[in-house]
C-alpha cells in the first residue's frame, strides 16, 4: 500500500489583506526601517505556515515567500546582478535588490514578463558573463523559521536549474556553457547547505518541462540533474512541474531524483497517458497536483478522488505527496470576505485556504476510503449542482442568439481593400494619423470622484458633469495638440475589463480576491460565473458626449472579448470558446450601439490575446480558432465604412503576426517601443497587411522622448510599412502617466509626425 500524504507547491504570501504588499510599499515609501520591515515580513510568513499547519497539511513548503519575486530573489543570490547596478553601492543589499525590481533614480529596473501563461509577470534575470558566487543563502533562513514554529519538516522550494536558465536572458551559444558551469555549483551549495540544516526533501521547480523539448535539451537536463545527484548526493530532490502535461515524460522521469511532481488538472489526459504507457518508476515519490491550483472553483471532491484511484491503480510509486496542481498564489487567499456574493455562487468557491481544506479531505479518503464525515460529500455536490442549475447559468435568451449565428456573422461584408477605400473618403484622414491608445491620466481628483461616487457619496449627476468636464479638457488638449484621432480618455473606468464586467449580465465582484500581477501589484479579477448578456449601453453616453465637443473623430474604445475573458476568473462548467463568444455577442451589440450613434472608428482592445495562448503547442491552433473568432463576431457587423481598431501590447510580437492578421481588424497599434528592432524583423518576414501603428514611445516612463528621437523611429519603420499604412502613436495608454509629461511627449509625437508628412 502506497503511503500518502498532503503538500503544496507553494502557498500565496500576499496575506488575507494583501498586508504583504502594504509592508513592502510602506518600506519603499520609508515608513518602515529595515528591521521593522523584516520584523513584519516575519509576522506574516509564519502567520501563513502556522494556518497552513492548522488546515492539516503535513508537508509545508518554504521558499514561495518573496520580497518581490522569486526568479529575482534567486538572481540576486547567485550575484547575477547586471553591472549597471554596481555603482548603487559596495556590497549588494535590499537597495539593490529593489533597484532591480522596480529601477531607481540613476538604474533602468530588469525586464519583467509573463510566467508562462498566468497574469504573473517575473523579473527576467540577465547573465552578461559576471563572476557569479553565492550571496546570503536565505532559503536556508526560511528553512531554519519554519523548522522552529512547525511540528513537521518544512520542504525548501525554488525554481530548479534549468527553468531558471531558460528563463534569464543575455546569453548566446558562446557564453551559455560558462553560465551553466558557474550556476550548478551555486545550486550545489544551496542545496547542500539545506540538507545540512535538516531538509528532508528539496523542491525544484522546473515549469520549463512541460515545454517541448528537443533532444539538445533533454541532454542538457540529463547532464544537470546528474551532476547534482553526484554532487549532493544526500539530497532528496522533488521535481516540481506545473501548468501542463510535461511532454518528455518518458526522459524526464528518468532523471536522477527522488520524486516527480505532475500536473493532473491541466494535463491530466497526457500525464495518465504517459504512466499508462511508461509507468512510474517504484522507487520515486510521485507528487500528484489534484486541486486546480490557479482557478476559484470548489473542486468536485468525488471525481478527484477517482482521479486519484485511478493513477493509483497504474503505479505504485515510493510514496504518493497529494497537492494543488500549481503554486496557490495564482488563486486569492480566503473566500471569507466574500459573504455579500450571491449565496450559490460564494458556496461554490475555493480560493487558496478552501483549496488546503479540499486536500486535506481527498487525503483522508484516500486513506480510509471514506470521508471525515459524510455530510462533506454531500454538501460538495450540492453546491456545485446548486450552481449549474441556477438561473444565471441557463439564459436561454443568449442560448437562442448563439445558435443561430452563422459564418456571415464572423466575417465583414467586404475586404480590407475594398472597405479601407470608404474609409478613407469618409474618415479624410493626412497620412500618418495620430492618435492614442485610448486613457489619459487619471488624476487625483478624478480618483477620488470616482471612489466617493462608489460609496454612493455624491450623486451620479455630479459625478457624471464632473467626468464630462474632465473629457472636455481633455477633447480641448488633443485639439490644441492637433492630434488626429481623439478619445474622451476613459476617465470612468478603473479598470478595462471591471467597468465592463460590470455593466454586463453574468459577472460578479469580489471584496477581496486579490492575486499578485507584478511585484506589490494585485489585481483582482472579476468572476464570469453565470451567461454573458448585455443589458444596456455601456459607452456610448461618454463617447458621443465627447464627440459632440469636437469637429474632429472621437474613436470608441473597448475592451475586447478574448482579454475580457483572460483576464477574468472563468465558471468551468463550459468550455472557455463558449464563454468568448457570449462576451463578443454582448460587445458586437456596444460596437453597432456606437456605430448607430454616428461613432466611425472603433478600437476593442486586446491586450490579453497573446498571454492566453496554451503553452503546449498543439492546443494553440484551437485557442487562436475560437479566440480570433470571438474578436471577428464582435466587431464583424460594423458597416464597411466603419474602421475597427485594435491594440495589443505586453507581450511577445514576433510570431504572432499571422493571429493579428487574422482578427481583420483595420488598424492595429501594438507596444513595441521597447522591442522595435525585433518587431521590425518580424514584419519583414510576415507582411501585416492593415493599418499599423508601431509605439513611438514607451509610456511606461515618465521620460518625455525628443521629436528627434521619435522621428528616427518612425523612419526606420517606413521602410516595412507604407505609407498609406502607417499610424502614429505611443504605445498604450496614458492613464498611470501625469499630465505635464504626456502633453510633452504627445506635442513631440505630433511634431515628428508632421516632419514626416513635410518630408515624404
Ligand atoms: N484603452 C486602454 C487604455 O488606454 C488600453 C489599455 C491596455 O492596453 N492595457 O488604457
Ligand atoms: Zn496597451
Amino acid at each position: 500500500m502506497t503511503t500518502v500524504s498532503s503538500t503544496t507547491i507553494g502557498y500565496p504570501y500576499i496575506g488575507e489583506n494583501r498586508e504583504w504588499k502594504r509592508t513592502v510599499e510602506q518600506f519603499w515609501n520609508q515608513q518602515l526601517s529595515e528591521s521593522q520591515f523584516e520584523k513584519e515580513l516575519k509576522n506574516q510568513r509564519i502567520a501563513n505556515l502556522l494556518k497552513q499547519q492548522d488546515k492539516g497539511i503535513e508537508q509545508i513548503t518554504v521558499g514561495d515567500f518573496t520580497y518581490y519575486d522569486r526568479m529575482l530573489d534567486l538572481a540576486f543570490m547567485f550575484r547575477l546582478i547586471p553591472e549597471r547596478y554596481h555603482t548603487l553601492e559596495s556590497e549588494p543589499s535590499l537597495k539593490t535588490y529593489y533597484a532591480m525590481a522596480r529601477g531607481s533614480d540613476t538604474t533602468i529596473a530588469c525586464e519583467m514578463t509573463k510566467w508562462f501563461n498566468t497574469n504573473y509577470h517575473y523579473i527576467v534575470p540577465e547573465y552578461e558573463q559576471q563572476k557569479l558566487s553565492l550571496g546570503h543563502n536565505y532559503l536556508l533562513d526560511l528553512f531554519n523559521e519554519a523548522k522552529s514554529v512547525l511540528s513537521t519538516t518544512p520542504k525548501p522550494t525554488f525554481i530548479g536549474p534549468y527553468s531558471f536558465i531558460q528563463l534569464t536572458k543575455g546569453y548566446c551559444e558562446k557564453t551559455v556553457a560558462s553560465f551553466i558551469l558557474q550556476l550548478l555549483p551555486l545550486y550545489e551549495q544551496v542545496i547542500q547547505q539545506l540538507v545540512d540544516a535538516g531538509a528532508e526533501w528539496i523542491q525544484l521547480e522546473e515549469p520549463m518541462f512541460t515545454q517541448e523539448l528537443d533532444e539538445e535539451q533533454l541532454q542538457l537536463i540529463d547532464v544537470i540533474y546528474q551532476q547534482l545527484a553526484d554532487h549532493v548526493p544526500g539530497a532528496n530532490l522533488m521535481i516540481s512541474t506545473y501548468f501542463e502535461a510535461i511532454p518528455q515524460y518518458e526522459r524526464i522521469v528518468q532523471l536522477p531524483v527522488a520524486g516527480i511532481g505532475l500536473d493532473f488538472v491541466h494535463g491530466y489526459k497526457d500525464n495518465l497517458q504517459a504512466i499508462k504507457q511508461y509507468s512510474f518508476p517504484g522507487n520515486k515519490v510521485l507528487a500528484a497536483g489534484i486541486i486546480n491550483g490557479r482557478d476559484i472553483w470548489v473542486s468536485p471532491l468525488k471525481e478527484v478522488t477517482q482521479k486519484v484511484e485511478a493513477i493509483l491503480q497504474l503505479v505504485s510509486p515510493k510514496a504518493l505527496w497529494l497537492q494543488p496542481s500549481c503554486n496557490l498564489q495564482h488563486s486569492p487567499v480566503t473566500t471569507a470576505a466574500e459573504k455579500a456574493l450571491p449565496t450559490v455562487l460564494y458556496n461554490a468557491l475555493a480560493f487558496a485556504d478552501e483549496k488546503l481544506d479540499e486536500l486535506r479531505h481527498i487525503t483522508y479518503y484516500i486513506r480510509n476510503q471514506s470521508f471525515e464525515t459524510p455530510s462533506i460529500i454531500k454538501e460538495n455536490l450540492m453546491v456545485i449542482e446548486k450552481l449549474a442549475t441556477d438561473v444565471s447559468r441557463n439564459n436561454s435568451t443568449v442560448a437562442q442568439e448563439i445558435k443561430q449565428l452563422n459564418k456571415k456573422d464572423f466575417n465583414r461584408s467586404q475586404l480590407f481593400e475594398e472597405r479601407i477605400i470608404t474609409q478613407k473618403n469618409r474618415l479624410h484622414l493626412p497620412d500618418f494619423p495620430t492618435t492614442t491608445i485610448g486613457s489619459f491620466p487619471q488624476s487625483e481628483k478624478i480618483k477620488k470622484i470616482r471612489s466617493q461616487w462608489r460609496k454612493k457619496e455624491i450623486s451620479t449627476e455630479l459625478y457624471e458633469t464632473q467626468l464630462r468636464a474632465e473629457t472636455n479638457r481633455w477633447i480641448k488638449i488633443q485639439e490644441d495638440l492637433d492630434l488626429d484621432v481623439l478619445v474622451h480618455g476613459e476617465f470612468e473606468r478603473t479598470d478595462m475589463v471591471e467597468y465592463f464586467g460590470e455593466k454586463l449580465a453574468g459577472f460578479a465582484f469580489t471584496k477581496k480576491a486579490w492575486v499578485v500581477s507584478y511585484g506589490s501589484r494585485c489585481v483582482k479579477p472579476p468572476i464570469i460565473y453565470g451567461d454573458i448578456e448585455w443589458l444596456e449601453p455601456m459607452t456610448v453616453k461618454e463617447t458621443i458626449d465627447a464627440q459632440e465637443q469636437t469637429d474632429r473623430l472621437v474613436k470608441g474604445m473597448l475592451t475586447g472579448p478574448v482579454t475580457i475573458l483572460n483576464w477574468s476568473f472563468v465558471r468551468d462548467d463550459i468550455e472557455r470558446s463558449k464563454v468568448a463568444i457570449q462576451i463578443a455577442l454582448a460587445l458586437k451589440k456596444e460596437i453597432l450601439a456606437l456605430e448607430e450613434s454616428g461613432i466611425q472608428i472603433i478600437q476593442v482592445d486586446e491586450p490579453a490575446l497573446r498571454e492566453g495562448l496554451p503553452l503546449r503547442q498543439s492546443l494553440q491552433q484551437d485557442y487562436l480558432d475560437w479566440s480570433i473568432n470571438a474578436f471577428k463576431l464582435a466587431t464583424a457587423a460594423v458597416q464597411p465604412s466603419t474602421q475597427i481598431h485594435t491594440h495589443m501590447c505586453y507581450c511577445e510580437f514576433n510570431d504572432f503576426i499571422e493571429p493579428i492578421v487574422a482578427l481583420d481588424a483595420d488598424v492595429i497599434s501594438l507596444e513595441t517601443s521597447r522591442s522595435h528592432g525585433e518587431l521590425i524583423h518580424s514584419l519583414q518576414h510576415t507582411p501585416y497587411p492593415y493599418g499599423i501603428g508601431l509605439g513611438v514611445y514607451d509610456i511606461h516612463s515618465p521620460r518625455v522622448p525628443s521629436v528627434e528621437e521619435m522621428y528616427t523611429i518612425l523612419e526606420d519603420s517606413l521602410n516595412i510599412i507604407p505609407k498609406e499604412r502607417f499610424w502614429i502613436n505611443p504605445d498604450c495608454g496614458l492613464k498611470t502617466r501625469r499630465e505635464k509629461e504626456t502633453v510633452d511627449a504627445l506635442k513631440n509625437m505630433v511634431s515628428a509626425a508632421k516632419q514626416l508628412r513635410s518630408q515624404i
